[in-house]
């Protein structure tokens, strides 16, 4: 790219110099070639003047005078007849080659000054010739070599030529510093990108002054990276926990079967042992079970029912449901329901499971004596259903993470649970367009609050 870019930028100047020179070259050309003519002209005209006045003799006397003036070699002059026949010359030694014009070149019959350019053979430039008509079947022809012309526009050439050579090497030269400028940027993401790709997540490219595009690339890229070192870390940390989650209940099983085997061996103690295993297996599965439906909900793979819900039915049935369990640690539960239906569009029993973990984590997570409310409010799109507990509460800084898979508080490792509830929770809730949030406080009990698009069919 720096190489395409330099050669792209050397092209362009030199094109431009080129086109430049070009035309500076034509435009001297032409003011050359106008000024010979003029100078040939006025000659011509002075010889005429002096012929009219004074005859053939005088004008052949002043063509030898201003030749030698001149340079016998830089000019001639000649009397021509009608057929082109030459009267009489100024010297002509250095003008080998000259024919005469032969008739009809001659012009004497158009009255109108003619002009040619003549390529003389053995002379190294051309000559440039006027014939001017000079009245009584004759002429004056005056020609005069475009030798300083051609030296001059041949060093211009020349010139311009070493100017262009040089021009060109600097304008490479600058076109690989400006291309290789713009392209660091570009190698900084480069090499940045190599270094992740030998497994250094950690490495962000550095912000550096090249302009706003690379700085912009620069910035989207590190964006990029950021996600993907937390997702690389969240996957180590599900794959830490699902390992870990595994492990127990198998050591569990592993356990009492080598107990069982080296112990007495008799009925009670091998019935004992496979109620144990299918206890642990079905809290294996159920967590194996619960882990796919998170990662369905999750991906949008999973196939909800769309079906029209009354809020009021699942939260009272979930109360209802939970009502032993409360009573059992001495809790007591409180419903707020609204008189209206608040209706949602989706799958009643996946909204179930999800209002049921809220109300299953409220009641685990709150000591006997204290109260669990769940209310439902609505206003003019969404509704929103409201787990409120009084009990143990959660730290402030663990509660960015109690949504993420197999996260447990410190404070509630003792309870039971595997750290799902709350992310199976959450990817119901998005999976149906909404969202859920919390409010807590270490003791000062927790306000889980879902929000639902409401949906009302039209009258
Ligand atoms: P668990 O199976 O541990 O209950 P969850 O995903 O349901 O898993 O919850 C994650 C963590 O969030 C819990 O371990 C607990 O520490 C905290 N938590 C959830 N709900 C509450 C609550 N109502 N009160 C206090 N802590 C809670």
């Amino acid at each position: 790219m720096t190489f395409r870019l330099t050669l792209w930028y050397t092209g362009l100047f030199g094109a431009l110099s080129l086109g430049v020179f070009l035309l500076v070259y034509v435009s001297l050309t032409s003011h050359l070639h106008a000024q010979a003519d003029n100078e040939l002209l006025d000659t011509a005209r002075e010889f005429e003047a002096l012929y009219r006045s004074h005859g053939e003799e005088a004008l052949t006397s002043e063509f030898r005078r201003e030749a030698q003036s001149r340079g016998v070699s830089r000019v001639f002059f000649r009397l021509l007849s009608a057929k082109g026949d030459v009267l009489a010359a100024s010297d002509l030694e250095a003008w080998s080659g000259l024919e005469p014009p032969g008739s009809g070149s001659a012009g004497p019959t158009t009255g109108q000054p003619t002009f040619r350019t003549l390529s003389l053979p053995g002379h190294r430039h051309k000559v440039r010739v006027v014939i001017e008509p000079a009245g009584g079947d004759r002429a004056i022809e005056v020609g005069m070599t475009l030798r300083d012309a051609e030296i001059m526009m041949e060093r211009y050439r020349e010139t311009f030529g070493t100017a262009l050579a040089l021009m060109l090497a600097c304008g490479g030269l600058v076109g690989w510093l400006l291309a290789r400028k713009a392209m660091s940027g570009v190698q900084r993401v480069t090499t940045t990108a190599a270094g992740i790709g030998k497994g250094d997540l950690a490495r962000r490219v550095p912000l550096g002054g090249e302009g706003r595009e690379i700085d912009d690339l620069a910035r989207a890229f590190n964006d990029m990276l950021g996600r993907i070192e937390a997702l690389v870390k969240e996957l180590k940390e599900v794959t830490d926990n699902v390992a870990h989650d595994l492990r127990s209940p198998i050591t569990r099983i592993r356990g009492i079967a080598e107990t069982t085997l080296t112990g007495r061996g008799d009925a009670g103690d091998f019935r004992e042992m496979a109620a144990t295993v299918i206890e642990e297996s079905d809290r294996l599965i159920e967590m194996i079970n619960t882990m796919l439906e998170i990662t369905k909900a999750d991906s949008g793979v999973a196939e909800l029912a769309g079906d029209q819900l009354d809020l009021r039915e699942i939260v009272r049935e979930a109360v209802d449901l939970f009502h032993p369990l409360a009573e059992d640690k001495c809790i007591g539960m409180t419903v707020n329901l609204p008189e209206q239906p608040v209706l949602v569009l989706g799958d009643r029993a996946k909204l179930q499971r999800a209002v049921a973990n809220l109300l299953d984590n409220a009641i685990k997570y709150t000591p006997s004596g204290g109260t669990v409310t769940a209310s439902i409010g609505a206003d003019a799109e969404r509704a929103r259903i409201d787990i409120a507990d009084t009990g143990i509460g959660i730290d402030e800084k663990n509660i960015p993470r109690i949504f993420d898979r197999f996260y447990r508080c410190d404070e509630s490792r003792s309870s039971s649970g595997s750290g799902l509830g709350l992310s199976l929770a959450q990817a119901i809730i998005r999976a149906h367009g909404g969202g859920i949030s919390v409010k807590s406080g270490i003791d000062e009990g927790s306000v889980f609050s879902v929000s639902l698009p409401l949906h009302y069919p039209p009258h």
